[in-house]
């Protein structure tokens, strides 16, 4: 099998014990005779997948089955930012968000259509090239919202507020298990499962189960986390293949040490690319200079002489690394180093930065 170094940010490249497993399930399912795919959700093949999957991702995270629950939701984390709000925001009242790119602008935007929103915080000002540190809670405020890796701008918050007095949401799409993060401090987590979780088509959401029993009643069936929490998600059909997947994820991260290994991991693997961006200050221009708000999962960086972007693309493709154009709407590079990322591939791009600048600096 061909593997390229993928440096896409999303869907993005996963361990390859998983795809393995993956391949396999799809044929023939634990000596079933029929493929994952093809079986029933109520049957006990797939309830010890769901099962499964849902431990596992509690333990990986550090959290307990008697106080979180697991949910395996569709529509993206873009439906969370609007089933959030629907669930625990009513027109009268507001909720706190802090602003650090385009999808806590999303998320706001729909948190709007159902009540209040306080911007409490943002970097807004500093086109989103650190986290903000100061932040206080609105009085009467239901929740309190934050993306803890930016995707696109490549800022994430290496440690989450505590202490608030009010629930703490997340949204960690494009972080979850990437470091050893108090994740018990979160009352509800979300995340699109097709960074570093597993493939498109399934969301998790990981939620504190007396959270969740405060949510409105007054809400569409499919729209409330109480109707597939009380259905361990199973009052539609769920996406059963991605579940799977990412059951295989969580047991490859635990298999790998659990996420303080995998934390110390990113953090070497991202050094590699960041220390050759900062070695060359007249040439590259790494987005976020704040170092402690750096992504271990997305390095965003331009080169000062735009003139040579597309070159640097061609040579990168020579060299077997694809995805590396920044999200169109921000330009440059993107480098995103998910978990099941190779260390090998963070040298190759650092090798390369290196090269380039010998090249054409
Ligand atoms: N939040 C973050 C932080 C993201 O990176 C993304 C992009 N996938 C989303 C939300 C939206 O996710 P989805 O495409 O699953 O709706």
């Amino acid at each position: 099998m061909r593997r390229i170094y993928n440096f896409s940010a999303g869907p993005a490249i996963l361990p390859v014990p998983v795809l393995e497993a993956a391949s396999q399930a799809i044929l023939e399912l634990n000596g079933s005779g029929m493929s994952l795919l093809e079986v029933s959700h109520r049957g006990k093949d797939y309830e010890a997948i769901h099962a499964d999957a849902k431990e596992r991702l509690l333990r990986v995270l550090g959290l307990s089955a008697e106080e979180y629950t697991v949910l395996f939701l569709g529509g993206g984390a873009s439906l969370q930012f609007a089933m959030l709000p629907m669930n625990f925001l009513e027109k009268d009242e507001s909720a706190d968000y802090v602003h650090t790119g385009e999808w806590s602008k999303k998320a706001i935007g729909e948190a709007k259509r159902f009540g209040t929103v306080n911007v409490v915080a943002s970097s807004e000002a500093e086109k989103h090239t650190c986290i903000p540190k100061n932040y206080s809670v609105t009085s009467g405020a239901k929740y309190f919202h934050i993306t803890t890796n930016n995707t696109i701008e490549g800022t994430e918050w290496k440690s989450y507020p505590t202490g608030l007095g009010v629930p703490l949401i997340a949204d960690a799409s494009s972080d979850i298990m990437a470091h050893n993060a108090n994740y018990g401090d979160i009352d509800l987590i979300y995340a699109g499962a097709q960074k570093n979780a597993g493939p498109a088509g399934v969301t998790l959401v990981i939620a504190r189960k007396a959270y969740l029993e405060t949510a409105t009643d007054d809400i569409a069936t499919i729209l409330s986390y109480k109707t597939h929490a009380k259905n361990d998600s199973l009052y539609n059909t769920p996406p059963a293949f991605p579940i799977y997947v990412v059951g295989q994820v969580a047991k490859w991260v635990e298999e790998q040490g659990g996420i303080g290994v995998m934390g110390q991991k990113n953090v070497e693997k991202a050094g590699l690319v960041y220390d050759t961006l900062d070695a060359y200050p007249d040439f590259y221009d790494p987005a976020v200079t704040v170092k402690e708000d750096r992504s271990l999962m997305n390095i965003t960086f331009r080169i000062k002489n735009a003139d040579l972007e597309k070159a640097f693309l061609v040579g990168a493709t020579e060299r077997e690394m694809d995805g590396l154009k920044g999200h169109r709407s921000v330009g440059g590079f993107r480098a995103s180093i998910y978990n099941a990322f190779p260390k090998e591939g963070c040298q190759a791009l650092a090798d390369y930065l290196h090269d380039f600048v010998k090249k054409n600096g």
